[in-house]
């Protein structure tokens, strides 16, 4: 691969479309988040990138998914090879775009892009299709699996080469073309990941990358005509338009939205375990997560120690310059979205709420080229109503409630209390009452005793406000093809 150009200033990208970078004609600029300077101009799409990029993608169609599994699993092997032979370049250039630290990017984001191929690699040698048999009526049914098509895939900013390389693998793994749109925010992975295809054994028109914004780009992919499945990761506000904009089209949809995520704490908790489990699940990657845990219910005869215990943790977390790798957490995405979250701080306080820590962001010591950064301290807010918009709306920021509860009963009334139902954290050494609660909790995911332990072969996804359809080994072999019943008269 040529040497990567981030390290320039203002690094220009291109499209990538039919295996070849293409310059468009327009651009938007690109922030750093931890200097707030220009970090690169990325193409600003329109109909016509699209419309190439979807022409591309059903010119590559039918010799793609003529190919044996086997053979489409080769290439995917040898891309995520390629990204691991690259990791440190692409782990400092997501650090760069996205304000994640430097060591966030290295050992979580950039080595989950490389298992996402690989995984769907291996998984798609595995699938098998069903068969009933109905002997009274002389019959034979079986299934059939083809790839659907064109796949449009939408990606947000906050686990920018994760969670594209999550719908681009399955996509392809399973015989689709792809035109793939990760966020305008954060798109120099996607981009340097286009050097990559060829040399991966990629044919050209497989995976297209246009780069723009939602209203432009985006809703071109989902109001293409030609694109019949879409897979999006994002708000679920944006969620709705593209559920509005593809209705006509009828067209395959997986949602993957956002989330109010709680955490329940019994009494009976190993709080030496829960403790430092629930920082990292408040504030890893500056809570910009959706499985982050924004509300954490504490049984009242432990709310105090638990408190305590947790401010005091929370203060040893180091917010500093992306680069550092000594730092637990990063810069937030953009100027707007820092105003938004503190935005939520000020309407706790104008409540009466209580912050118990996040305050004091001027003592930070960073270098004076990032004082206009866009950091925010981790913060903590309790004696916060279940009514207040910050235990409702998704902050997507290093900010967590903690309220106390009583019983059962009601902390599983309040956890359900939200529209979101994307993933719920249970903390008690009661097996009996894990059990209970993780069923009767409104989540798509529920972690116990534990957060964010995933085997990929298993259902992800939210219920509710927090999307529709599942990812993961079998349920994205399933989105990405459609299924066909025949039966046979002998
Ligand atoms: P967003 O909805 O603003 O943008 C996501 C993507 O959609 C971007 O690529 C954007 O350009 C595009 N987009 C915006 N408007 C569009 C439109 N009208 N038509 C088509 N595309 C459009 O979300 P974001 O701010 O980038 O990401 C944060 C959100 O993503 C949070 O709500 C978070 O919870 C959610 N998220 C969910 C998951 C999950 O797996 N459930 C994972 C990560 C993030």
């Amino acid at each position: 691969m040529p040497k990567m150009a981030h390290q320039r200033t203002h690094l220009m990208l291109e499209n990538y479309i039919a295996g070849k970078f293409v310059p468009c004609s327009r651009h938007l600029d690109s922030y750093d988040p931890s200097s707030g300077d220009v970090y690169c101009r990325v193409p600003d799409s329109g109909k016509e990138e699209v419309d190439a990029a979807v022409n591309a993608a059903k010119d590559a169609f039918p010799a793609w998914s003529a190919k044996s599994p086997l053979q489409r699993s080769q290439v995917l092997h040898k891309l995520a090879d390629l990204i691991e032979a690259h990791l440190e370049e692409f782990a400092q250039a997501e650090s760069k775009d996205q304000g994640k630290t430097i060591t966030a990017a290295r050992s979580m984001e950039i080595p989950r892009a490389v298992y996402n191929f690989h995984f769907f690699a291996s998984t798609i040698l595995h699938h098998t299709t069903e068969c009933a048999e109905m002997d009274h009526m002389g019959c034979t049914n079986f299934t059939t699996r083809t790839p659907v098509g064109v796949a449009g895939l939408i990606s947000p900013w906050n686990l920018p080469l994760y969670l594209l390389t999550w719908k681009i693998a399955p996509a392809i793994a399973t015989g689709n073309t792809v035109v793939a749109k990760p966020s305008e925010m954060t798109s120099v992975t996607a981009w340097m990941m286009c050097k990559l295809l060829e040399e991966a054994g990629v044919p050209p028109g497989v995976v297209n990358i246009v780069f723009g914004t939602g209203p432009r780009a985006g809703e071109a992919i989902v109001s293409h005509p030609d694109v019949p499945l879409i897979s999006f990761t994002g708000s679920t506000l944006t969620a709705q338009r593209i559920r509005e904009r593809s209705a006509p089209f009828c067209k395959k949809l997986s949602l993957e939205l956002g989330g109010k995520n709680p955490a329940i704490i019994f009494d009976d908790a190993n709080l030496d375990e829960c403790i430092p489990t629930t920082v990292l699940s408040s504030f890893v990657n500056q809570g910009e997560v959706c499985l982050c845990t924004s509300r954490i219910f504490v049984q009242k005869n432990i709310y105090n120690e638990f408190l305590e215990r947790f401010v005091e943790n929370v203060r040893k977390w180091k917010v500093g310059v992306p680069s550092d790798p000594t730092a637990n957490m990063g810069a937030v995405i953009s100027k707007e979205h820092l105003e938004k979250v503190k935005g939520y701080i000020n309407l706790a306080q104008n409540e009466g709420a209580k912050i118990l820590c996040g305050e004091g962001i001027d003592s930070l010591e960073i270098p004076d080229k990032n004082k206009m950064g866009y950091f925010l301290l981790p913060t903590v807010i309790t004696e916060v109503k279940d009514s207040s918009r910050c235990m409702q709306e998704e902050i997507f920021g290093p900010v967590t409630c903690i309220v106390p509860f009583e019983t059962e009963e009601e902390v599983i009334q309040r956890a359900n209390d939200v529209k979101y139902g994307l993933a719920a954290t249970v903390w008690s050494q009661d097996v009996g009452r894990v059990h209970r609660v993780a069923k009767k909790l409104h989540t798509g995911m529920v972690w116990t005793n534990c957060w964010l332990i995933r085997d990929l072969n298993l259902p992800f996804g939210g219920m509710k406000a927090s999307g529709i359809g599942r990812e993961g080994g079998k349920d994205s072999f399933e989105f990405f093809t459609e299924v066909k019943t025949i039966t046979i008269k002998h």
